[in-house]
């Protein structure tokens, strides 16, 4: 066959697969009108000259020039691409195949003779963010984000994530990365403005490209009136600075010491079963014209002795009788998460102890600032306090609710 026919055999044959194809230089016509067999240099085969654009990324355009020195029929094969094409100068843009897959490029002239060109072209899926996190919330309650960036459905090989982040109104969020996705449990403390909360989180792969998405958290004021509590004077007395002095610095130090990763695998649980009596962020005053204050846990009554249960795995980091919060006892449950029991009549712990989730750590009582027997149960995220109520059965605050012995990753 001459290298004519067997041009017009491949191009009847057509390119079995190619996106957006142009090429330039040389059209059919003017070859067939004599170009071929006028400019190839004697004995030399065609010089190729390749180039493929860099950092291809699977499912997207890979885009290929070939120069040739002399208009010649040029083949090329790539993954279960074929394409021919006479001509001189070539530019193609075919779709990158994941994996490693060999681009071979011929170009033929007019006298037979064939220059080739040979490569391997890596190409990965790139990651695909997406934040998952509650549309609405209500102010004091704790935001709880993921930001996963696998597959779906799953596809190999893919590009190396290098870097990853979560930004709340602009403010990168430390976070836990843990395989295909990092995820960040913050406050929204009582006292900030309800309002929209925007969420971006960042990808960014081996080859430097950053994959963004976005979302929005609608947050809603704290629904509840001020209440007027009206304590006796004498129940008051327990407050003294030096009491409020001494627990803010022994809670302050639990704090500082909680460690970087979750000591939990499973939904969290209410500590004591009863009436809840005044629910989470209340904002009240203790006495007439007196300051206003924001409850920062949840009242459960219950009888002066019922077991207080670990709301979940964790450290003993304070456990001793205290002028206002009484029997006090502090869980670390690591990734900043800790859970306080005031009131108790007894403890059943020591600081350092380990505990499991639902071990019994005290007694439901009434000691310190208190008018009944109840526990009063705070879960806290970097100290500050989150509505207790949305931990439970849940293994994130918000999240689903989960069976007692599921174990989550
Ligand atoms: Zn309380």
């Amino acid at each position: 066959m001459t290298p004519v026919a067997a041009a017009l055999a491949w191009l009847q044959r057509g390119p079995r697969r190619a996106l957006a194809f142009a090429t330039t230089g040389v059209a059919l016509a003017v070859l067939l009108g004599g170009v071929i067999g006028s400019a190839a240099p004697p004995g030399a085969p065609p010089r190729l000259y390749v180039e493929v654009g860099e950092q291809p990324v699977a499912g997207r355009p890979l885009d290929v020039s070939v120069s040739v020195d002399v208009p010649a029929i040029v083949r090329l094969r790539y993954a279960d691409t074929t394409l021919e094409e006479v001509a001189q100068e070539l530019r193609v843009s075919l779709l990158a195949e994941a994996g490693a897959w060999a681009l071979e490029i011929e170009a033929e002239d007019a006298a037979g003779r064939v220059g080739h060109d040979s490569r391997v072209v890596y190409a990965a899926w790139p990651p695909e963010p997406r934040l998952e996190a509650p549309d609405a919330l209500t102010i004091g309650d704790a935001l709880f984000v993921r930001l996963a960036w696998g597959l779906e459905p799953q596809r190999e090989p893919r590009l190396r994530v290098v870097d990853v982040g979560v930004e709340l109104d602009g403010v990168p969020q430390p976070g836990l990365r843990r395989g295909d996705e990092y995820v960040v449990l913050l406050p929204l403390p009582l006292q900030a403005e309800p309002g929209d909360r925007n969420l971006r989180g960042v990808v960014v792969d081996a080859f430097g490209n950053a994959h963004e998405t976005h979302g929005v958290v609608r947050v809603a004021p704290n629904p509840n009136p001020v209440q007027e509590l009206n304590v006796a004077p004498a129940t008051l007395a327990v407050i003294t600075p030096e009491g409020r002095e001494l627990e803010a610095r022994t809670l302050e130090k639990a704090f500082a010491a909680v460690g970087p990763l979750p000591r939990w695998d499973r939904p969290f649980l209410l500590p004591v079963e009863g009436r809840h009596t005044s629910a989470f962020g209340l904002p009240r005053r203790y006495a007439p014209g007196g300051p206003v204050s924001f409850h920062l846990g949840t009242d459960i009554a219950a009888p002066t002795g019922t077991p207080v249960l670990a709301t979940n795995a964790g450290v003993v980091r304070v456990a001793g009788m205290y002028p206002i919060k009484g029997g006090l006892v502090v869980l670390d449950h690591g990734f900043g998460v800790t859970s306080l029991y005031f009131h108790q009549s007894a403890l059943a712990v020591s600081v350092g102890d380990v505990v499991e989730r639902g071990q019994v750590i005290g007694s439901v009582g009434s000691t310190g600032l208190s008018t009944g027997p109840h526990l009063h149960w705070e879960m806290r995220v970097d100290g500050v306090p989150t509505a207790p109520l949305a931990w439970v059965d849940r293994r994130w605050p918000g999240g689903p609710v989960l069976a007692p012995d599921q174990v989550v990753d």
